[in-house]
């Protein structure tokens, strides 16, 4: 009879203390009794857990009372539904947003343990791509620091994202095992678990005379069970809950067939359901045409609505009140199905007609768009959706035949806005689209950055936007200060405070009151001072791991994103190659030290970008090599592009290189982590780069080429790289240089299909933006010879990118979307 005990009424354990000496002895408890070891067999892993464990209950104290908080408020509650959350470590946050950092320091320090080794010790959570993923992991940061209540859905990957190593220069993917040494953070939940179905058929089942029902009788089934993990916020304000799903086998079914002597069967079985949520499907891999995925899509959308109805159901009589006490963000189209699973959740198993249920869930979701290229915009073929989901195919043609009259209704709608309305695309082979689908059954559409959201109205969703004006709105990314400067630059955090004082670090905007110090001499050689060590640390990792010898006063370049074609590393090698040329032509000149660092993955399929992280790898080998380059410029790739490796490299960059195709980044947040750390930009006119110019002012941002304007214009009219490639003699040498094997001796044209793509069509405006491009970096140079307007321009930086905090971006949803918190 426990459970009706109030908490008050319950034993109170006295509040925990935060001394180190207390501290280490209850990581000395924990080794004992929870990891069974003696401190003196202890291994660094086993610290790592015992100090995790000691964290995590004094998190888990906060969380009880965030939970508590929220049931006795009747607050509104936001799910974060995404595919991806890229969290990376979470130690060093949990620590530092509960105030515990140097305590525990400390307290591990007399135990003889050092917090910095086994720190790094902790496995990188890459639960996710890219910008998508982490930005979501920013999001739950931000959504406990500015005390929404929300939980986070999404799947518990067994394998993360693949561990990238380079063969002879080449991309090899390997299996990420972040759960080998099990999950201190996470809480299994068994208790909390939900059928997910797949296959069968629908039969209808008359309720009484007037109302039929649809039962959906799947042919499979598996279980999706509940792995907590707690989010939480600055100065801890708030614990929320992070809940990803993993899959398992219907145990039922498993014993009759392991009782029936079928042990093979059972195991496959069991392997079968396990393998739903064994790896994350590498969304940048071109048509995501996989089953699996689209099970992995349904498996989590389904659990998690499963569980917010329930948890709806124990504090409200009805569903009437779902979008007054609940808001649902789907996080890009990977939940999109959502919409369907909802109708089909409300109506088919909790009795609401169609009607009710499709304006119910229309003012639940909301839904953000990350992309504009039409190859990652999802859709699904009609027959595959119609086999796995026949259920929610029939919704689909429901809410379509809804929409479809509806847009007739409009006067302006063509035939054409009929058809690009439609929720099923009818050129060639029928699909689903789910970006329709998540736009009509969302009461608000988001882009990420002020261009991206614009572009969406004119491209993707014009004939959406002309039926519903008012759903289309932006809210620019942000990124979590605490992780992208007081974790990750502590040394820069420091002298901030001491130049302005604390406010900052509850209000990042009040950042601006460093604008005062920006050519106080003094101020500048302490920032660079903290800049010279961050690269001081950074050239021993890449000592340390590649062998390559960096001098930490050469400029440091710095471009790590996923590899793609239209971020553009191409450009910036094809520069490389330029000025390599340059250097060796003209030794007389005094030429700036540069080393170009390069690092992120290529999606496994995805044959160019692969090639890309080669001809990386070739010329880094060749430049690096040449000792008439002098050392003055070199080429470095680092392996295995993620969180933790952008928490070194973010702080140590001098530039940073955000030069995607105008209008095809939706908004970047790496060009955010940098700004902030003091790198100066050099960049095109595209996602976010164009409110960053605004805060930062346009004399502190080296901005070049082609607009997104220009780019539709040359993409429909025609453009002629040929031309521009033969007008351009710096270019068309690199580029021959490239094609005929002078960085691949052992393979003279492996680089040549990549650069025929330059002369042919251009689609990414590589040759295009080419001599824009190379004299900006010239003008870079130039800056970097005066250390004092160099420092000027960085300072003023990190001192107007508070704005980009996504606490801010939160708050924007909450009061403009959600209307929570
Ligand atoms: C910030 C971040 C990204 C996104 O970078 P963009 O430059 O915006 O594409 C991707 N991966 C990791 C590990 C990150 O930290």
């Amino acid at each position: 009879m426990m459970n009706r005990l109030s908490n008050t009424e319950l034993p109170q354990p006295a509040p925990r203390s935060s001394e180190p000496s207390q501290l280490a002895v209850e990581i000395l408890e924990r080794l004992k009794y929870r990891i069974g070891k003696d401190p003196k067999v202890a291994k660094p892993h086993d610290w790592l857990t015992a100090a995790i464990l000691v964290a995590r209950d004094r998190i888990t104290d906060k969380w009880m009372d965030s939970t508590r908080k929220t049931y006795s408020t009747g607050a509104k509650r936001v799910y974060y539904m995404s595919l991806e959350f890229l969290i990376g470590r979470m130690m060093r946050d949990a620590m530092t947003n509960l105030g515990l950092m140097d305590e525990m320091r400390d307290a591990l320090a007399s135990l003889g343990v050092d917090i910095d080794v086994i720190a790094a010790l902790e496995p990188d959570a890459a639960l996710g791509n890219g910008g998508l993923g982490r930005l979501a992991a920013c999001f739950m940061e931000s959504m406990a620091t500015v005390d929404v209540p929300a939980y986070g859905y999404g799947i518990r990957y067994m394998h993360g994202l693949f561990r990238q190593q380079m063969a002879d220069g080449w991309q090899v993917e390997l299996p990420e095992t972040w759960l080998a040494h099990g999950n201190p953070w996470e809480f299994e939940r068994r208790e909390c678990s939900y059928e997910i179905g797949y296959g069968g058929s629908v039969e209808t089942v008359n309720i009484d005379e007037e109302v039929q029902r649809y039962v959906w009788k799947p042919a499979e089934r598996v279980i999706a069970t509940a792995f907590d993990t707690p989010a939480v916020g600055w100065r801890a304000t708030r614990v929320n809950t992070l809940r990803l799903w993993a899959a398992q086998p219907i145990d039922p079914i498993l014993l009759d067939a392991f009782n029936a002597g079928d042990h093979i069967g059972a195991l496959r079985e069991s392997n079968k359901a396990e393998s739903l949520t064994r790896v994350l499907y590498p969304a940048d891999a071109t048509p995501a045409g996989q089953e699996l995925r689209l099970r992995q899509e349904y498996f989590f959308s389904s659990a998690s609505l499963q569980d917010i109805l329930r948890r709806h159901l124990q504090q409200y009589p009805d569903f009437t009140s779902l979008p007054d006490a609940v808001a649902i963000q789907l996080n890009d189209t990977h939940p999109a199905v959502s919409v369907a699973e909802l109708v089909r959740l409300l109506s088919d198993v909790h009795g609401l007609d169609f009607e009710q249920s499709w304006d119910i869930a229309r003012r639940t979701f909301s839904y953000t768009n990350h992309t504009l290229l039409p190859e990652a915009l999802e859709s699904w073929p009609v027959p595959l959706f119609e086999r796995l989901l026949p259920r929610h195919m029939q919704i689909v043609y429901a809410i379509n035949a809804k929409i479809l009259i509806e847009a007739r209704r409009v006067r302006y709608a063509t035939d054409e806005a009929i058809r690009n309305i439609s929720l099923i695309d009818e050129t060639g082979e029928r699909r689903v689209r789910m970006g329709n689908l998540a736009f009509v059954g969302s009461h608000s559409i988001n882009g990420v950055s002020a261009l991206h959201t614009e572009l969406m109205k004119e491209t993707v969703f014009a004939d959406l936007h002309a039926l519903y004006p008012d759903r289309i709105n932006n809210k620019t990314n942000g990124i979590t200060p605490r992780r992208w400067l007081m974790q990750c630059n502590p040394d820069l955090f420091g002298l901030i405070r001491e130049a302005i004082g604390d406010e900052f670090i509850d209000n990042t905007e009040a950042l601006q009151a460093l604008d005062a110090f920006a050519d106080n001499a003094d101020f500048q050689e302490r920032f660079a001072a903290v800049k010279r060590a961050n690269k001081v640390r950074l050239a021993k990792l890449i000592q340390a791991n590649l062998g390559i010898r960096l001098d930490p006063s050469a400029m440091f370049d710095i471009q790590i994103k996923r590899i793609h074609e239209y971020k553009r590393q191409l450009l910036n090698l094809i520069e490389a190659v330029a000025l390599y040329d340059q250097i060796r032509s003209h030794p007389e000149l005094d030429w700036v030290p540069r080393v170009k660092l390069f690092a992120g993955k290529a999606a496994p399929s995805y044959h160019n970008a692969k090639l890309i992280i080669k001809l990386a790898n070739d010329i880094a080998r060749v430049i690096n090599n040449d000792p008439a380059v002098r050392g003055l410029l070199k080429v470095v790739f680092i392996p295995n592009y993620n969180v933790s490796l952008a928490e070194v490299m973010v702080p140590a960059a001098d530039l940073s290189e955000q030069i995607s195709t105008a209008g095809m980044e939706a908004s970047g947040t790496g060009n955010m982590k940098f700004a902030l750390n003091g790198a100066l930009t050099i960049g095109t006119l595209d996602g976010a780069n164009v409110e960053m110019r605004d805060w930062v002012g346009e004399e502190n941002i080296q901005i070049f080429g082609m607009t997104a304007e220009d780019v539709g214009k040359a993409r429909a009219e025609g453009h002629n790289p040929r031309a521009i490639i033969e007008n351009s003699r710096e270019l068309s040498q690199a580029l021959s240089a490239i094609a005929s094997g002078v960085f691949s001796p052992d393979d003279r044209n492996r680089f040549s299909g990549l650069v025929d793509g330059l002369y042919n069509h251009d689609w990414f405006m590589v040759a295009a933006d080419f001599e824009a491009y190379a004299k900006a970096q010239r003008e870079i140079d130039q800056l970097w010879t005066k250390p004092a307007a160099w420092y000027s321009k960085a300072v003023r930086n990190t001192a107007r990118m508070g704005w980009f905090s996504s606490d801010r971006t939160i708050r924007q949803y909450a009061g403009e979307i959600w209307r929570a918190g």
